[in-house]
């Protein structure tokens, strides 16, 4: 059966949940259409033997003007939760722990001359930095290391760079500046009132109130295209039994279609040959499993708290004693105690797995997984003792594309088709700013204001293409 709408949304992860709630609040008539049979995409929440696991270790990233406005926007409320204030980073050398704020606290001048140079500068200037490391940005400014320190481990914390020394200097400056604006801090990141389930959640209820609707379990085969413009999407015959049936579709049609796939899956469901040759090549360019960000991940649970600092904290190291590999870790029952049953303490962690794209060797990934796990019984003795453990790998999905010089900002694929009317691209895979789940959500925000012609508010509450 054929069925009409103003627009289609394919996934349900951050990035069309929002765009969708946005478009039904504006009036739009919208689907989703959701493969998996649960909402969230890539920060989906499930539980396991009474503890509420992600796909991988999970922190919001907003400062204010992005997914929280969105909710505001739809009539619902993005609570902040416990939100950290200090850094505990490991000393490779001496095999200690300290706090972030010891390494500039003797250059706390040259730091906030830093700060006024970012806020200083305009959104649009940082553009220009999309080819050139971070670190180059800062060396305007001050050579002294404990300030490139902190803007280094922050990359490591939130973005998992493996060298976090070539982090890009737009994508990481643009985040910095809006987190000194918004909410004076070098790093703002918190756990959403609720849970994760709760967030997306509210985003599909927003959806359905304002007569959208979100179908689960659905699987998108193929963008509908036809003379350079988008017609709709084709839905694999429900009830099908072999695993191969082809082109067996209902068809279901609008004018608009936004994709939420990144860009390792989306030329799946679009057919590259609609597409201008360059622009399928940035997008294979971008999907190459070297450019995925990947790490070894641990869940761990204890019966008592291991704290290095405060128990809210988020630790960051470069160099793990055994695996050498950066990483990252915090107690997630300290941001929500429900997400463990009562007594025991959460972790997740991650180590970098540099170069296992390149490689795709999985005898090297159980290594690094063997080393780590020593790794963290130096690091946190009491983990020793733990009561629950999961080991996850985070490539397929993975947590997104690297922000290195060269693959960022203008180097990624637009997020409107060329030469396709009415075909979007809004994921944080393709060209966008921020941090995954704020970042996904901007991206709908942006294709969302470029559909409707208009603004649904103004440029200088909050960044967005
Ligand atoms: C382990 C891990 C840890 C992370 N940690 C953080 C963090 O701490 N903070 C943070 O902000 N971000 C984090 N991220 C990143 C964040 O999860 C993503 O950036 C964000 O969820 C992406 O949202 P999206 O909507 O763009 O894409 P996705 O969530 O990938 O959504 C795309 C959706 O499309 C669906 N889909 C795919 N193919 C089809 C099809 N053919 N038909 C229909 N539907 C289809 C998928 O099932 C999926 O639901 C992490 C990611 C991972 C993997």
């Amino acid at each position: 059966m054929m069925q009409n709408y103003d627009v289609i949304v394919i996934g349900a992860g951050a990035a069309g949940l929002s765009a969708a709630a946005l478009l039904a609040k504006e009036g739009k008539s919208v689907l989703v259409v959701e493969r998996s049979p649960f909402l969230g995409g890539r920060g989906m929440a499930t539980p396991d033997e009474g503890y509420e696991l992600n796909l991988g270790a999970h922190l919001m990233e907003d400062s204010g003007s992005g997914l929280t406005r969105i909710f505001e926007h739809v009539g619902k409320t993005l609570g902040h939760g416990p939100s950290n204030t200090d850094m505990p980073v490991w000393n490779h050398e001496t095999e200690q722990w300290g706090s972030i704020r010891d390494r500039y606290s003797g250059s706390k001048d040259e730091l906030k001359a830093v700060i006024k140079a970012l806020v200083d500068t305009p959104y649009e200037e940082l553009e220009r930095w999309d080819d050139r490391p971070m670190r180059a940005w800062i060396q305007q400014y001050t050579n002294h290391q404990g300030v490139i320190d902190l803007f280094e481990f922050i990359t490591v914390m939130e973005c998992m760079t493996e060298d976090w020394w070539d982090h890009s200097a737009s994508e990481n400056l643009f985040v910095r500046k809006m987190h000194y604006e918004e909410k004076n801090t070098a790093a703002y990141s918190y756990w959403p009132v609720g849970g994760w389930q709760k967030l997306f959640t509210d985003l599909r209820d927003a959806i359905e109130e304002n007569g959208g609707e979100v179908r689960l379990g659905q699987p998108v085969s193929r963008v509908l295209m036809d003379g350079g413009e988008v017609k709709g999407v084709a839905l694999p015959r429900a009830g099908a039994v072999l695993p191969n049936e082809i082109f067996h579709e209902d068809e279901v049609r609008a004018p608009v279609v936004i994709s939420t796939l990144p860009v390792w899956h989306v030329l799946n469901i679009v057919d590259e040959h609609a597409l201008p040759e360059w622009y399928v090549d940035q997008i294979k360019q971008m999907a190459q499993d070297k450019n995925r960000i990947s790490w070894a991940g641990l869940y761990m649970a204890t019966e008592e708290p291991i704290p290095v600092l405060d128990r809210q904290e988020i630790a960051t190291w470069l160099h793990s004693p055994v695996a050498r590999a950066s990483g990252f870790m915090f107690e997630m029952s300290a941001l929500d105690e429900s997400v463990a049953p009562d007594g025991k303490h959460l972790y997740v962690m991650g180590a970098m797995l540099h170069g296992f794209g390149r490689n795709g060797d999985m005898g090297f990934v159980k290594q690094k997984f063997d080393e780590f796990e020593q790794d963290v019984e130096t690091m946190w003795p009491g983990l020793a003792d733990h009561v629950f453990k999961r080991r996850h790998l985070v490539y397929d999905p993975s947590f997104g594309v690297i922000q290195k010089p060269g693959l960022v900002g203008s180097f990624r694929p637009h997020w409107k088709a060329p030469n396709i009317q009415g075909l979007y691209f809004a994921s944080e895979t393709f060209k966008s700013r921020g941090i995954g789940i704020d970042r996904a959500a901007r991206a709908g925000l942006s294709a969302v204001e470029d559909i409707l012609g208009r603004r649904l508010w103004p440029l200088d509450e909050g960044f967005r293409y």
